[in-house]
């Protein structure tokens, strides 16, 4: 098998000297941009497995990049972060990435994040090869990672996508945010439940919130 390949856009040299020297150690391939709009060109160039974004970039910043790599194609993004403060700004605005570590991070931490979203896409896509969820005016169909309402394509994030399909598989039945993190991220103690309510709140935007039920104090339950 090829090696997967990480896209890592990062300005702060000895930071992604480091990262990409762990990543290789790891046995990834891995290409490095130091501004926003390099970094950009570099997915579309060489259409990564993954793709590490530091969240402020020289040209544009880590969320404009994360909007441009997404629109061009679906593509797991692991977001750094400088403080908490910034992480919280992150969550608020429901950022488009699939997880953020804070800065300062161990490259241990990160290569342990970057696998868990690396497995967490392919078990996915192994369990979901075929049965495409036909739900009210949603069609989701799981071997191609696309979704439809009233027949328009509507453009999710790997996470996104995952947690819809994990929920439609079992329409009516509550999620508590603790088994989402378990069972659609891949660790019992990722970003926390904000992660959850950040992508919930997304999917609701994009597939209509009448798909995604509330239940208080909870979790989530998918209805058709
Ligand atoms: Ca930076």
């Amino acid at each position: 098998m090829a090696a997967q390949t990480i896209v890592v856009v990062e300005d702060e040299a000895a930071i992604a000297d480091a990262v990409a020297a762990r990543l290789r150690a790891e046995g990834f391939a891995v290409e490095v941009a130091a501004d926003g709009p390099s970094g950009v060109e570099l997915c579309a160039r060489s259409k990564p497995d993954l793709v590490v974004l530091d969240l402020m970039l020289p040209g544009f910043d880590g969320l404009e990049a994360c909007r441009r790599i997404q629109a061009e194609r679906a593509v797991p993004v692991l977001m750094l972060t400088a403080r908490d403060a910034e992480t919280d700004v992150l969550v608020g605005l429901g950022m488009g990435a699939d997880d953020y570590v804070t800065k300062p991070f161990s490259p241990r931490e990160l290569v342990a994040r970057v696998k868990a979203i690396l497995r967490r896409i392919e078990r996915v896509t192994d369990s979901s090869s075929d049965t495409p969820i036909s739900a009210g005016d949603l069609s989701i169909d799981t071997a191609g990672r696309r979704v439809r309402r009233s027949g328009d394509e509507v453009h999710l994030t790997p996470t996104e996508f995952d947690l819809l399909v994990h929920l439609a598989r079992s329409p009516g039945i509550v999620f508590s945010r603790d088994r989402l993190l378990s069972e659609v991220w891949g660790y019992a103690d990722g970003s926390g439940p904000r992660t959850v309510d950040t992508h919930v709140a997304a999917l609701r935007r994009k597939v209509g919130s009448e798909h995604v039920r509330t239940a208080h104090g909870v979790g989530y339950a998918f209805e058709p």
